[in-house]
């Protein structure tokens, strides 16, 4: 049963504010969550979690996690920018690489944040751009499947990231050779799980490379990230992750093969996306129109620029019609946007409760991987983004964008200043 961490009325008070569609952060949620998490992991000594702001990257949200000792993962130039104008700095900034232009390598090193390197070929373009630095991590790729039991978690064969075994130890040693001091060992092999046992196995490869490595080339690892990819419950009968038993099975990993090898301390870092605030989102929108055909449809103000996941992966998003908690899902409806796009649905075929034009809908698990995926396309805009913050009060912490934003990219002609002229809502 999923339920929401508001009232109708409250949430009426909200949309008289806030037109919808926007999308609703738990502050209280994503607090307490953070909170959990840390005690997790307590047991570690320079554990930090880096927030992968791809998930969420707005300002405000930023500002909570770092308030509650997270760092972040940044992946591009402009979320530097963004961890630097909310003060993030340093050992506070974890850089995950790919394929990264010259200039992202250059800010993150003028930063001082560290460099998580993708590819044994980008040590020299690291050189040349930024410099090598005394401490640096590398991502480690180890091919085939990667396996809990007989459950396939992963394809890291497929994957583009990350360095082969082989090309970690010359990596190393070419490292070394540059000037480095101390070592990270990073891996992201599965997306989304909620199987307890990925991050104490994960840990438990990544310990016992770090400890090879360690044999073969004498660097040094000293911090070990298991990046992201602890999932959440969409489904409303799934059980969650129990974060708990997971930094208890890291732990129990860490002290079979680290505290007795001659590493003997290390600490561990995450970079949970989705984990820290994908359940603490909502997307509030309002039924505008319905439809009956061959199906029954139920049209609302928002569309997939505001929440790809259901149209891309045909992801599951609960869906309450507030008001109507405890009336019988007897209705089967297609829930759509309004992009000229079939796959602009939200949900197909969901038992919901009778619902009207008017309604509130509130689209669960949001807040990570949902405004941030949004897009322009059909000249969609994208929406406001509110925090309910722990006092019960609603603030903006994003306004939506207008017409202004999206002929903005044509500020070098005309088009601007008169299609603003000509915008119905007078906002120039
Ligand atoms: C996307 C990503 C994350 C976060 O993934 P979640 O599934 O949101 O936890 C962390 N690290 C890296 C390198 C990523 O690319």
């Amino acid at each position: 049963m999923k339920t929401v961490p508001f009232t109708k009325a409250q949430l009426e008070k909200i949309v008289a504010q806030y037109p919808t569609p926007f999308h609703l952060y738990d502050e209280r949620g994503i607090r307490d969550t953070a909170r959990k998490l840390h005690k997790a992991f307590a047991w570690n000594k320079g554990y930090k979690e880096f927030f992968a702001v791809k998930a969420l990257p707005n300002p405000f949200i930023l500002k909570i996690l770092r308030e509650e000792g997270c760092g972040v993962d940044c992946s591009s130039y402009t979320e530097l920018m963004l961890a630097e104008s909310c003060g993030f700095a340093g050992g506070e900034i974890m850089f995950s690489a790919n394929d990264m232009p010259a200039q992202d390598f250059r800010k993150v090193r003028a930063l001082d944040g560290t460099v998580n390197l993708d590819d044994i070929s980008h040590i020299d373009f690291l050189k040349e751009n930024g410099g090598i630095p005394h401490k640096i991590s590398c991502r480690f790729n180890p091919g085939g499947d990667f396996k809990l039991g007989n459950t396939i978690m992963g394809n890291p064969g497929e994957a583009k990231y990350g360095f082969t075994r082989s090309q970690l130890t010359q990596g190393f040693k070419k490292l070394m050779a540059l000037g480095v001091k101390e070592f990270g060992l990073h891996a992201f092999l599965a997306s989304n799980t909620t199987d307890d046992s990925y991050y104490p196995a994960l840990a438990r490869l990544l310990f016992q490379t770090a400890v090879e490595l360690y044999e073969e080339t004498g660097g040094r690892v000293t911090f070990i990230n298991l990046s992201g990819g602890v999932g959440i419950p969409y489904l409303p009968d799934q059980p969650g992750a129990d974060i708990l038993k997971i930094g208890a099975g890291v732990q129990k990993a860490y002290e079979e093969v680290i505290v007795p090898s001659p590493l003997h301390q290390v600490s561990i870092n995450t970079e949970l996306g989705r984990f820290m605030t994908g359940p603490h989102g909502y997307l509030i929108s309002r039924v505008i129109h319905e439809k009956k055909t061959h199906k029954d449809y139920l049209g609302l103000d928002a569309s997939a620029v505001n929440l790809m996941r259901p149209a891309m992966y045909g992801a599951y998003h609960h869906i309450t019609v507030m008001g109507k908690e405890s009336a019988p899902c007897d209705h089967k409806y297609d829930v759509t946007g309004s992009l000229c796009e079939n796959n602009d649905k939200f949900a197909i075929d969901r038992m919901l409760p009778k619902t009207e034009i008017g309604d509130l809908v509130v689209i669960h698990d949001t807040g990570a991987h949902g405004f941030a995926m949004g897009y322009n396309y059909n000249g969609r805009l994208r929406s406001a983004e509110v925090l309910l913050g722990a006092d019960g009060q609603a603030t903006l912490i994003r306004r939506a964008e207008t017409p202004r934003d999206y002929f903005a990219t044509f500020d070098f002609t005309h088009l601007l200043d008169e299609a603003l002229q000509k915008d119905e809502n007078g906002r120039l």
